[in-house]
Order: structure tokens, then sequence, then C-alpha cells
């Protein structure tokens, strides 16, 4: 079965509540969504998803200037053929890793149609129903923060994850009010986002949060002090997850041969695609390694995607998973929501990715570029 076009269409997200972080506040984000058709009418949908800049939206361009006519005309089952034509076309930026994974995305959900079968199948069948997600804490005041983990935890939630890194004694208050207002088995965990430039004051911070039970510490470093991040790993109660650090399986590498992670946060945008974050998965298991799925936040098509991977992959860790960003969008373009039950996303079980494409909704999302 031949792919008949491949089209990338650029759309804006409304968020539920503005967000902002330090280059600006955004009332939406501003993604791609990839459409394949193949030969007998069917499609398959996927999503570049680079929420903050304009950056997916450029990323459309080049895939319908130029990636679109060197995959048109492929079978959609070479896989392999499929991939190396990608592999191609990301050589000169880590940026296109996005691109190849929208693409990369509705290339499997158009297959797992046409085939009749969940993408989770072909990767090997689904381990697991459901996901465990972690509740999202970001920044706000002490009290804020407080009765924001109340909440997540009646909503379900058993782990917890605050952001930090912009006040180290607020921060260390923040866990410890935490602590204190939620039940002692919620397990809490700490998201730096690269924010602590040096390993011995994260050690001296992460050992006062191990006091309150902070037993995983996302990216506590910045992504080029390898060394320091696996001094700090071999010195710390608390397991050491990588986020900003790994994009691609060559990242991986790199920091699994400096024993730099306790664990690994998978994107499966970053990661190229479904099948880039399976070689990481995979990998990482030949390390000792398990890993988690983040979210860019992809809307509900990528979401879906991440939950495919999370369900087939052996060294998903019990430990929650993040994707849940697409609930930070107040629409989307899919019919289908993603429900999450007591803190767990349910696995999509219909053929492909298991969410259909609302093309009024994708009409009046789209903008002129
Ligand atoms: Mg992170």
């Amino acid at each position: 079965m031949k792919i008949v076009s491949v089209e990338a269409i650029p759309v804006t997200l409304p968020f539920r509540e503005p967000v902002s972080d330090s280059w600006g506040t955004y009332e939406a984000s501003r993604h791609g969504i990839v459409i394949v058709r193949s030969e007998s009418g069917e499609y398959g949908a996927g999503e570049i998803a680079f929420a903050w800049f304009g950056g997916a939206h450029s990323l459309c361009r080049d895939v319908n200037n130029y990636w679109s006519e060197q995959l048109v005309g492929t079978d959609i089952a070479d896989r392999t053929k499929l991939t190396a034509t990608l592999d191609a076309l990301c050589s000169f930026s880590k940026r296109h890793l996005l691109a190849k994974a929208g693409v990369e995305m509705a290339l499997w959900d158009l297959l797992g149609k046409t085939m009749g079968v969940p993408v989770y199948r072909l990767l090997g069948g689904k381990l697991s129903d459901r996901i465990p997600l972690t509740g999202g804490m970001p920044m706000d005041s002490v009290e804020k923060m407080a009765e924001n983990a109340v909440r997540r935890v009646s909503e379900g939630y058993s782990e917890l994850k605050l952001k930090v890194g912009l006040d180290d004694r607020k921060d260390v208050e923040a866990v410890r009010a935490v602590r204190a207002a939620v039940p002692d088995g919620v397990k809490l965990r700490v998201d730096a986002n690269m924010a602590w430039k040096d390993a011995k004051r994260a050690k001296a911070l992460i050992d006062e949060m191990s006091h309150y039970g902070v037993d995983i510490v996302e990216q506590p470093l910045p992504d080029t002090m390898l060394d320091e991040t696996a001094w700090l790993k071999r010195r710390v109660d608390a397991k050491i997850l990588i986020d900003e650090g790994v994009w691609d399986v060559h990242d991986a590498k790199r920091v699994l041969d400096r024993n730099a992670a306790d664990m690994l946060h998978v994107y499966i945008s970053e990661a190229g695609g479904i099948d880039g974050a399976r070689r990481i998965f995979e990998l990482a298991e030949l390390h000792g390694v398990e890993c988690t799925i983040g979210s860019m936040p992809e809307g509900r098509i990528g979401a879906a995607a991440s939950a495919h991977v999370a369900a087939a992959m052996r060294n998903l860790s019990a430990r929650p998973s993040d994707i849940r960003g697409f609930t930070a969008y107040a629409d989307d373009v899919t019919v289908e929501d993603l429900p999450i039950v007591d803190g767990q996303l349910v696995v999509p079980d219909r053929p492909g990715l298991g969410v259909t494409v609302d093309f009024d909704k994708l009409r009046a999302y789209t903008i002129q570029d």
C-alpha cells in the first residue's frame, strides 16, 4: 500500500490557562499535525510538537516542501526504508527529530489502521492496559503547592513531581510542606530542569530533600555536565533521572556510557518518533536502566503514540511517566479524549494510534503560514 501524500498542517492548540516560561507567556502552542494518506484513501495522523516557539510551523514547511516528495510512492510497510529516508533528513539539525516524530507517528498510525491492529501490537503487544502518571506540581507559593498536592492525591495520583530550581530554600520548604500534607505512601520527585549548576551544592540540596522522601531527582545539572552528573549519581540516595540530556538514542548512549543516569526520561517527539523511542528503551535495558516517558507537551495524537510505546516496552519503569501534557489544552483536533483514571492513562485499543482526527476542528485550528 503506497503513500500518496504527506502533509504537515500548522495549527495552534489553545491552552486552558496561559503558560509562562523564561521566553514569554503563551495562550496557545504552535504545533504541526501530519496527515499521511495511502492509495486506499486511509489516513494516518502524527503530531509535530514544539510547544513554546513557532518552531513547529517552520518544520511543517520543511516537511511539505522537501520531505513529502521523498516519502510519496514508498510502501507503508517498508518501515526500514522509510526510517532510513527520515534519518537522512535529520542529519543537520536536532529540531528535525520533532518533524521526523510527527511523520513517523503518522506512518505507524496508517500502518496500524491498514492492518486493523493497534500500534502497540506492531511493537510486540502491550504489557499493561494503563500507564501510571505523576501528578504535576508547577512552581507556586509553598502554601499553594501543598494545596495542589492534596488535590492531586485526591484525584488518584500516587506520585507527585515538583518543579524546583529557582530558589533553593523555598524549594526545600515546598518539599517539606508537600510531604507533611500528603499520606506517607505518596512518592515525591523533583525536576530541576538543569537549574543547579554546581554538583556539590546539588548534592547538599538532594540530601535535604531525601530527608522528606524525595527519591527521584530529574535533570539536576545541565546536560553538558555529564561527569558531574555521574559524580552526583554515585553520592546521593535518590535516583537521577535524565531528561534534557537525552533526545535520541545517540544522546542515550553518551549518558549511559558515562554512567550518568539511574533512569532515562524518553520523549517520543525528541527521539524522532516511536522507533527512535524504542531504540532508547532497548539500549537502556542493556545497561539495566529503566525508562519513563515525558511530554513536550504533545496533544492527544502525540500522547496516544506515547501510550502505545509505554504499553509495549519491557523496561518501562513501574514509577510513573509524564504523559499528561495533553491535559493542558482547552481543545484538540481529535474526536476522542484520552481518559486518565485514578492517575493512570488508559492505553487506546482501536487500530493505529486509536484516535480519530476531527477534520473540522483541524481546519478551525489551522493557521495560514
Ligand atoms: Mg523534566
